[in-house]
C-alpha cells in the first residue's frame, strides 16, 4: 500500500461520502462546481465520480491543464528554436499540436534534436553534457514547476553556464481564475481548487474568489476520495449561503504556502504584463518572465523570439472546453478526427487535457 494514497482511494469511503451529499443536496437547485485542475478531471474521469454524484451536481472543467492553456504561438517558438538548439521538453508538450500540425516530436523525426526530460534539472545536465551546442529548456506549467525552473536558472547562473537558456512560459494560476469569472459564462456555484499549485503559494491569492465573486471555494486533492470531500464541502457552503475558501488539502497546503519557493520565484522571474493563454485570451499578470539579473538565460532575447498570434484549429472547441462553456463529446471531432494517437488539440495530448481524460477512460467514446 502506497501511504496516503491507496486511503484516499477506497470505495466504501466514496460511497459513504456520496451518501452524505446525495442526503445534504438541496433537490431545487443546481450546484455547478468547476474542477479548475487537469488532476481533478483526470481523478473524476477515471474513477467515475461523476456517477456517484446526484444528477443536480454537475462538474465543470476549467483550464487547469498547463499543456492545454499553451497557444499554439509558443508551440510555433519552440518548434523554431528546435532548428537552432537542442530543446529539452517535457513528454506532453512534445505531441502537441502547433500551426500546420506541426509539434515537437514530428520536428525531431524530421531530425531536429528534442529530448524529453522528466524534469529541470535533466535540461540543465544536458546542457553540461553538450558544452558546444546550445541546450534550451521549453519550460511550461503552473506554479508547481515553476520552482524548479528558477532553481536551474540559479545553477546555470553559478556555474556561467553560457550554452543553456529558459524558454519561459510559466503561467499563474489565480490570474487564470479571475479570467474565468470575470467573463460571461458558465453560472458557477463553487471551484474545487488546485492542491499542488496551493501548496506552492498557498490559500491567500485566492481571497478574491470569495470577497469579489461571492464563490465558494476548496483547495482539494488529486485522489477520488479528496474530490468527494471537496464536493460536500462545497454542497454544504452553497446551503448555508457561505463563500470562503475552505482547505480540503490540510496534508499538503498551509495559509502561507512554502515561502521559500515563493522566495526563490520573486528571485528570477517578474510578471509579464500580459501572456496569451488558449481559450481565455490575453490575461494581465498571469505569466512570468525571466528578470534582467538573469537575461543571459532568457531564450526568448538569446534567440529573439517574437511570438505570432496563431487560431486553433477550426474544428477544435479547445477555447470553449478551457473556459467550461462546453464539454469534450460536444465538439464534433471528438473521438473521430481527434484523438490521443491523433490530437487536433493540446486538449487531446495531455492527461490532464479534459479530451483526453474523457476519451482515455472511455466514457464519452463515439467509435
Ligand atoms: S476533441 Fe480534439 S479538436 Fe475537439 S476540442 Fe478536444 S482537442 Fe480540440
Amino acid at each position: 500500500m502506497i501511504p496516503y494514497v491507496d486511503e484516499f482511494r477506497d470505495g466504501e469511503l466514496a460511497r459513504s461520502l456520496a451518501g452524505k451529499i446525495a442526503n445534504e443536496v438541496d433537490p431545487a437547485r443546481t450546484y455547478r462546481f468547476m474542477e479548475f485542475c487537469g488532476g481533478h478531471t483526470h481523478a473524476i474521469s477515471r474513477y467515475g465520480l461523476e456517477d456517484l454524484l446526484p444528477s443536480n451536481i454537475e462538474l465543470i472543467h476549467g483550464p487547469g491543464c498547463p499543456v492545454c492553456v499553451l497557444p499554439i504561438g509558443r508551440v510555433d517558438d519552440a518548434i523554431s528554436l528546435s532548428k537552432h538548439a537542442i530543446v529539452a521538453s517535457y513528454a506532453d508538450m512534445m505531441r502537441v499540436p502547433g500551426s500546420n500540425s506541426m509539434s515537437l516530436i514530428k520536428a525531431k523525426a524530421a531530425g531536429a534534436d528534442v529530448r524529453m526530460v522528466y524534469s529541470a534539472k535533466d535540461a540543465i545536465e544536458i546542457a553540461k553534457k553538450n558544452p558546444h551546442r546550445e541546450v534550451v529548456f521549453f519550460a511550461i506549467g503552473f506554479e508547481t514547476t515553476t520552482p524548479p525552473t528558477a532553481l536551474v536558472a540559479r545553477e546555470a547562473k553559478a556555474l556561467k553556464l553560457d550554452n543553456f537558456s529558459i524558454f519561459c512560459n510559466h503561467v499563474l494560476t489565480p490570474p487564470a481564475l479571475s479570467g474565468i469569472l470575470d467573463a460571461p459564462g458558465v453560472p458557477l456555484e463553487g471551484i474545487i481548487g488546485p492542491s499542488h499549485v496551493s501548496a506552492v503559494i498557498g490559500l491567500k491569492p485566492y481571497a478574491y474568489v470569495a470577497e469579489k465573486h461571492r464563490i465558494p471555494m476548496v483547495i482539494a486533492g488529486f485522489e477520488p476520495l479528496d474530490v468527494m470531500q471537496s464536493v460536500l464541502m462545497l454542497v454544504r457552503q452553497v446551503n448555508r449561503g457561505e463563500a470562503k475558501i475552505d482547505n480540503e488539502y490540510t496534508r499538503a497546503v498551509t495559509q502561507e504556502g512554502n515561502l521559500r519557493a515563493q522566495a526563490l520565484m520573486e528571485e528570477v522571474f517578474e510578471l509579464r504584463e500580459t501572456f496569451e493563454w488558449r481559450g481565455l485570451g490575453h490575461l494581465p499578470k498571469s505569466a512570468r518572465k525571466m528578470k534582467a539579473e538573469y537575461a543571459d538565460f532568457d531564450a526568448e532575447l538569446r534567440f529573439d523570439i517574437k511570438t505570432r498570434q496563431v487560431s486553433d484549429h477550426k474544428a477544435c472547441e479547445c477555447g470553449a472546453i478551457l473556459r467550461g462553456l462546453k464539454r469534450p463529446h460536444e465538439c464534433r471531432v471528438f473521438g473521430t478526427a481527434c484523438t490521443p494517437d491523433n490530437p487536433l488539440g493540446s486538449c487531446m495530448v495531455s492527461s490532464e487535457g479534459a479530451c483526453a481524460a474523457h476519451y482515455s477512460f472511455g466514457r464519452y467514446r463515439t467509435t
